[in-house]
């Protein structure tokens, strides 16, 4: 399969290098030359298949032949090694729970997928290559545990010290070998700017492969596309299925209208964000406005110019977009107040993000009868400071106590741009 860059449909890429390169030299996002629809039989057994037989027939469509099959499917093994469990909370509202990797995340299937897609890629290179990283917590997590079952590929992760919950901090700093965290002392943004001037340091990088692990990624975005299939495994194709996505970057839902595309029967797309409502207000007034991102309690959702905008508007023309996605927005005070709620109703505990979906899921579904299901996109104990004020039950999952007991190792840094880079050249 080819790629092609949103800002130059005549600027052609494989996959390799699409995900090589990670962005095309015109500062466009790659995209698939077409996208694949799935044989028209192909959901009349839905019910039968397994999430990793979807996910080989979905991903081989887009890989092609630049990965052999065999080696696909292991990718595919270890891609979706656990579980998505489907949890009904609510008469005809489910989760999804999409967090049961390692990093508690639903960004561990994009970047396990684009780990091991690299490792292969870099199999017979004599050159390794060094993917950096800067975290504000929740990405380096997802990426950390991911490279961290690379032999081909290192990673350099910024974090800022003393700016990330303990439990991140640990997913970030506990893997040996080719995981290394750099404790920044500085903000986030300070991170970025280091990582920012190290890939535009063409001296730097005559000495070394440096590469990113960005999150528009085709080899991150599409696997995405996957899990969307598991509520029709569930109940198979013949309901009525709607599907919230808590959003930022709108990578998981761009992910979401793809597997749509490919024949996925969803009804209905739910666009759920905080403050952050760019395209909420895009959807209302057809005036797409890039503002200072706000912070909230989903601060993984808190992103002011969503990247994968242009991605959507490749697809779709803004009256196709006002069809396909319902958008919503909602406050801090309503996000912690719909946790509260349906903590003590229900007894299920929904991270901050999960609970901007499932607002949004309500209150599409305030007048149908369609099965809701909202992504639950990273685990409450990953918010600590905000759960504290819905409950005070120990909710740290067993799986995480070894983590939390082993000892952090990371290498403390000003923000120095020159000792950065000594570091790399080490
Ligand atoms: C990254 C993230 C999101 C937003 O996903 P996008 O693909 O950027 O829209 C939502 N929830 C959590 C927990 C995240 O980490």
């Amino acid at each position: 399969m080819n790629y092609y860059s949103t800002k130059n449909k005549n600027l052609k890429s494989t996959f390799r290098n699409a995900v090589i390169q990670g962005l095309p030299e015109d500062n466009g996002l790659f995209m698939p030359e077409k996208i694949p629809v799935l044989p028209s039989g192909y959901f009349s057994d839905i019910q039968e298949k397994t999430i990793q037989q979807v996910a080989f027939d979905v991903l081989q469509a887009f890989v092609g032949d630049e990965i052999s099959s065999d080696k696909l499917q292991e990718i595919i093994d270890k891609t979706y090694s656990f579980p998505f469990p489907l949890v009904n909370i609510n008469d005809n509202i489910f989760t999804l729970e999409l967090f049961h990797g390692a990093s508690y995340a639903f960004k561990d299937v994009g970047a396990t997928f684009l780990a091991l897609c690299l490792d292969e890629f870099y199999k017979d290179s004599n050159e390794k290559c060094t993917i950096l990283v800067a975290t504000s917590g929740d990405t380096g997590g997802a990426v950390a545990a991911a490279f961290s079952k690379t032999k081909n590929v290192e990673v350099v992760i910024l974090y800022p010290s003393g700016k990330v919950s303990e439990l991140q901090e640990k997913q970030l700093t506990t893997f040996e070998k080719n995981v290394t965290a750099l404790e920044i002392e500085g903000d986030f943004d300070d991170c970025q700017a280091l990582v920012k001037e190290a890939f535009l340091d063409s001296e730097l990088r005559k000495q070394k492969k440096i590469s990113s692990a960005n999150s528009i990624n085709v080899a991150r975005l599409l696997p995405q596309a996957v899990y969307y299939f598991a509520p029709f495994i569930h109940f198979g194709a013949e309901r009525d299925i709607s599907i919230s996505v808590p959003s930022g970057n709108y990578g998981n839902l761009t992910a979401g209208l793809i597997a749509q595309k490919m024949g996925l029967p969803v009804k209905q797309f739910i666009a759920a964000s905080n403050s952050n409502d760019v395209v909420p207000r895009f959807l209302a007034s057809d005036k797409f406005e890039p503002r200072p991102t706000i912070a909230t309690i989903s601060n993984a959702m808190d992103v002011g110019k969503p990247s994968n905008f242009q991605r959507l508007t490749d697809l779709w023309d803004t009256e196709e977009l006002k069809e396909k996605i319902k958008a919503y927005s909602y406050s801090d005070t309503a996000t912690l107040k719909c946790m509260q709620k349906v903590y003590q109703k229900k007894h299920y505990l929904l991270d901050p993000h999960g609970a901007v979906g499932y607002l949004a899921l309500q209150d599409y579904l305030s007048d149908k009868n369609d099965i809701g299901v909202v992504l639950e996109t990273a685990h409450p104990c990953k918010f600590m400071d905000v759960v504290k004020n819905i409950t005070n039950e120990n909710i740290i999952p067993a799986s995480a106590e070894p983590l939390l007991k082993k000892e952090k190792k990371s290498i403390k840094m000003k923000v120095d741009y020159k000792e950065f880079k000594a570091f790399l050249l080490s």
